[in-house]
C-alpha cells in the first residue's frame, strides 16, 4: 500500500468522525467571529451554529449556501463580498480564483490565505503519493495558468508536493506532443477529456511511452473513456474530483485507482480536511451506500475563508469506506459516477444522465469523439440526436448498431449520425446541446 500519513489513514472511523467534529468546531467559531456573510446567514435562518456538536447536528441545523449566495454577496459589496472581506483585511498574498461563468449566472470570486493554501498542499500529497508519484518526479501540466482555480490549484499542489511540473497548458496540442517527446515526464496532469483530444492527435499510440500515470480530473465521464484513455496511452489512470468552491481537490482514487467496469473505483474524500454529505435533495438526508445524491461540502481547513455547507449541484454514486479493499477509512463518491445535477436532462420523459450514454457511446472503441444535440419537433416533442465522429470510416450498419445500445440500455429513442465536424474539448468537454423549444 502507498501510505501518505498513517497518523490519517489508519485511524478507524470513529476516530475520524471525532477529529471532524473537533475541527468543524473550530471553523464555524472562526466563522462567527470573523465572517459577516455566514453570520447573516445563519442568522437569517434561525440556525444557531453554537449547537453544532455533532456531523448529524450540522446537516440538520445548518442552512446550505451556493452560487447565488456569493453573487449577491460579491453585487453588494464588490468586488470581494463581506465574504473574503476578513481575508483581504489581513494583509497577506491571497492566492484569488474565479469561476468561468459558463452557468450564465456570474462570475464568482473565491480566495485562499497561505496557510489555508498549505493544507490545500498537504492534501494534494495523497493524492500524488497513491498514484505512485514521488518528489522530484517529472509531470506536464495540460491546464492553463489563469484566472480559473482549474489549472493554479493542480499547480501549487503538485510544486508543493515536490514534483517538477511543465506548465504547458498555454500551447497548442502539437507543441505540448513536442514537450512530452522532449521531456519524457512520468505523469500526464490535467482534465480528462483533453487527454483523449491529444492521443487523437498524437501520431503514434501511446502518444509517449514515459507516462506512467494519468492524473485526471475537472471533470466527469462515464467509465469506459477512463478505459480507453488508459489504452491509449498504456498507463493507468488516477483520477481526483474538486471545485472552485473549495479552492482545491479533495476526492482522489487510491493505489486501486480506476477499479473496472463491473465494480468502479472509489473517490476517497480526505474526511481530516473535508466534510462531503451527498443528500437526497427532497429529503435532505444522506444517501444510504451505493445510491446517487448531491454533493455538500464543508471545509476543515479553511479558517480565513470558511466554506460551509456548499451545495455544488455535483452529485454522484456514495459509498462508504468499506466499499474500497484498500481499508482505509475514508468513504467517498464513485468513478465515473459525478455528474453536474443540472445536466441530468429530461428526455421523452426519462432521466438521462450523461455519464450513462458517455459510457454507452465510448464502448463503442470507433468512436472518436461524440454530442448530443436535443431539439423539438413540430408538437414541441424532444428529438435527441447523437453526432458521432469515428477514428477511421465507419463500419456498415455503424449508426444503427449505437441506436439500438442507445435505446436498449438508456431506454430512449434517437437518431445517430456520423460527422466529421464535432468539436473537441481543450478544457471540460461540452457535449450536450439542449436547443428544444420551452
Ligand atoms: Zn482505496
Amino acid at each position: 500500500m502507498r501510505i501518505h500519513n498513517p497518523r490519517y489513514e489508519r485511524l478507524d472511523r470513529d476516530a475520524v468522525r471525532t477529529l471532524q467534529t473537533e475541527r468543524l468546531g473550530d471553523v464555524l467559531a472562526a466563522a462567527m467571529a470573523t465572517n459577516p456573510f455566514y453570520r447573516e446567514h445563519w442568522r437569517r435562518a434561525g440556525a444557531d451554529v453554537s449547537r453544532v456538536d455533532s456531523l448529524e447536528a450540522l446537516a440538520a441545523l445548518v442552512p446550505t449556501v451556493e452560487k447565488a449566495d456569493f453573487l449577491a454577496d460579491q453585487r453588494e459589496h464588490p468586488p470581494w463580498g463581506e465574504r473574503l472581506a476578513h481575508a483581504v483585511s489581513l494583509r497577506e498574498p491571497l492566492q484569488i480564483y474565479t469561476t468561468s461563468g459558463t452557468s450564465g449566472q456570474g462570475v464568482e470570486v473565491h480566495a485562499q490565505t497561505p496557510r489555508e493554501l498549505a493544507s490545500m498542499i498537504e492534501m494534494y500529497g495523497y493524492m500524488f503519493r497513491w498514484a505512485g508519484l514521488e518528489p522530484g518526479d517529472l509531470a506536464l501540466l495540460t491546464l492553463p495558468l489563469t484566472m480559473l482555480g482549474g489549472g493554479r490549484i493542480e499547480w501549487e499542489g503538485a510544486v508543493g508536493y515536490g514534483l517538477t511540473v511543465l506548465p504547458a497548458g498555454s500551447y497548442d496540442a502539437a507543441r505540448k506532443l513536442d514537450l512530452l517527446r522532449q521531456f519524457r515526464p512520468k505523469a500526464l496532469y490535467g482534465s480528462t477529456s483533453y487527454f483523449g483530444h491529444l492521443a487523437a492527435v498524437a501520431d503514434t499510440q501511446p502518444p509517449c511511452d514515459s507516462i506512467e500515470v494519468l492524473l485526471t480530473g475537472l471533470e466527469g465521464v462515464g467509465f469506459s473513456y477512463l478505459e480507453n484513455l488508459a489504452a491509449s496511452w498504456q498507463a493507468p489512470v488516477a483520477d481526483r474530483f474538486g471545485c472552485t468552491q473549495l479552492r482545491s481537490d479533495f476526492m482522489f482514487t487510491c493505489e486501486h485507482g480506476i477499479g473496472s467496469a463491473a465494480r468502479p473505483g472509489l473517490l476517497h474524500n480526505l474526511d481530516p480536511f473535508m466534510i462531503t454529505e451527498v443528500i437526497d435533495p427532497e429529503t435532505g438526508r444522506h444517501v444510504a451506500d451505493g445510491e446517487f445524491g448531491e454533493l455538500v461540502v464543508t471545509s476543515l481547513y479553511h479558517l480565513d475563508n470558511p466554506v460551509v455547507r456548499c451545495r455544488l449541484r455535483d452529485g454522484g454514486i456514495w459509498h462508504d469506506a468499506g466499499y474500497c479493499p484498500c481499508g482505509r477509512p475514508f468513504g467517498g463518491v464513485e468513478v465515473a459516477s459525478v455528474t453536474r445535477t443540472d445536466d441530468v436532462h429530461k428526455v421523452k420523459g426519462v432521466l438521462v444522465f450523461p455519464q450513462a450514454v458517455d459510457d454507452l457511446v465510448f464502448s463503442f472503441t470507433e468512436v472518436d469523439e461524440y454530442e448530443v444535440v436535443l431539439t423539438s419537433d413540430a408538437r414541441l416533442a424532444d428529438i435527441l440526436t447523437l453526432r458521432v465522429m469515428t477514428h477511421a470510416a465507419a463500419p456498415e450498419g455503424f449508426p444503427e448498431a449505437v441506436a439500438q445500445a442507445l435505446h436498449r440500455k438508456i431506454g430512449i429513442h434517437g437518431e445517430v449520425v456520423v460527422a466529421a465536424d464535432v468539436p473537441r474539448s481543450t478544457y471540460k468537454a461540452r457535449r450536450w446541446r439542449d436547443e428544444r423549444e420551452r
